[in-house]
């Protein structure tokens, strides 16, 4: 079986592994990413976790393609580094898929992490089958990709844009880009905690289960402005279904119902009959499993 080397390069984690063919995850590991240092730390991390992967593979005679890096931002047109990302400073301009290659010796390419999310369902998850899928992806922030008859949408840093940054309350929570009430201030981990008296997202997913009130009403709340943001963005593109993962995914329907209450109240009646909002199928690692696709099954 084929396999590709895999790296998810996050705003607080990165995470690290082997993909097969069909799509399942043979090695993971995730390590913190280093947010502020030198760009060659952040290499240096990722290639401390995958070589001995590569070498274990290596050694059951397992022939990898390449190394996909799915990284938090913008692209440049060549797709050999990150332009863009308040999140994650140390990597802006740095020449990383150069110098990923040069420590892997294997090829490298890269792809914005919402570009693998939506890809990673779209051809293994919950996205099979879709025409017209929007993949968003909500954890430190809020990141979204688009697939329309097979091909990613790309228009400005070389993907569907920051969906993240649209404004669903001019009131709202100040976000990170310097505005107020983006979606993503709105419904991102740290919204979230501020609703749930500061606990962590894990945490909060825990305690509602067991159903404790304040973790479920937080989960509710913030499923309901996540609702009316996807419905903002439905007449953009149009989607027949919305694939919802990333950190605050875990909550599962405890997010996806009060979403799609919130998506029936707001959407134009168009979207309403027609649009699903479904769950993640990789539960948080869908970014590898995207990046690995660049390889194994890559899109127009
Ligand atoms: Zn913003």
């Amino acid at each position: 079986m084929r396999l590709a080397g895999a790296i998810d390069i996050g705003g607080t984690a990165t995470k690290i592994g082997i993909v097969a063919e069909d799509g399942s995850i043979v090695r993971r590991e995730s390590v913190p990413t280093s947010l502020h240092g030198e760009p060659m730390a952040v290499v240096d991390a990722i290639v401390a976790s995958l070589r001995p992967m590569l070498d274990a593979a290596n050694v059951e005679k397992q022939s990898v393609s390449g190394v996909g890096v799915s990284v938090a931002g913008f692209l440049d047109r060549e797709h050999s580094a990150m332009i863009h990302n308040a999140n994650l400073p140390a990597l802006h301009g740095f020449p990383l898929r150069r110098a990923l290659e040069e420590r892997l010796s294997l090829g490298c390419r890269l792809e914005v992490d919402s570009n693998a999310a939506v890809a990673a369902e779209y051809r293994y998850g919950a996205g099979r089958g879709s025409t017209r899928l929007l993949g968003v992806t909500v954890g430190t922030g809020l990141g979204g990709g688009v697939i329309i008859d097979g091909a990613l949408l790309r228009y400005t840093g070389e993907c569907a844009g920051d969906l993240g940054h649209i404004i669903v309350d001019h009131k709202g929570r100040l976000c990170t880009c310097g505005a107020r009430g983006c979606l993503e201030a709105m419904v991102n981990s740290a919204a979230l905690s501020e609703r749930a008296g500061g606990r962590s997202v894990r945490e909060i997913v825990g305690s509602a289960r067991k159903g404790d009130e304040l973790a479920v009403t937080a989960l509710a709340e913030t499923g309901w402005w996540l609702g009316l943001g996807l419905a903002s963005l439905s007449p953009v593109f149009s989607p027949d279904r919305i694939v919802v993962g990333g950190g605050i995914a875990a909550a599962g329907e405890l997010l996806l119902e009060p979403a799609r209450a919130s998506y029936r109240t707001h959407a134009h009646p168009e979207f309403r009959e027609k649009t699903q909002i479904v769950g993640s199928s990789f539960e948080g690692w869908e970014g590898i499993v995207g990046a690995a696709s660049l390889f194994l099954d890559p899109l127009a």
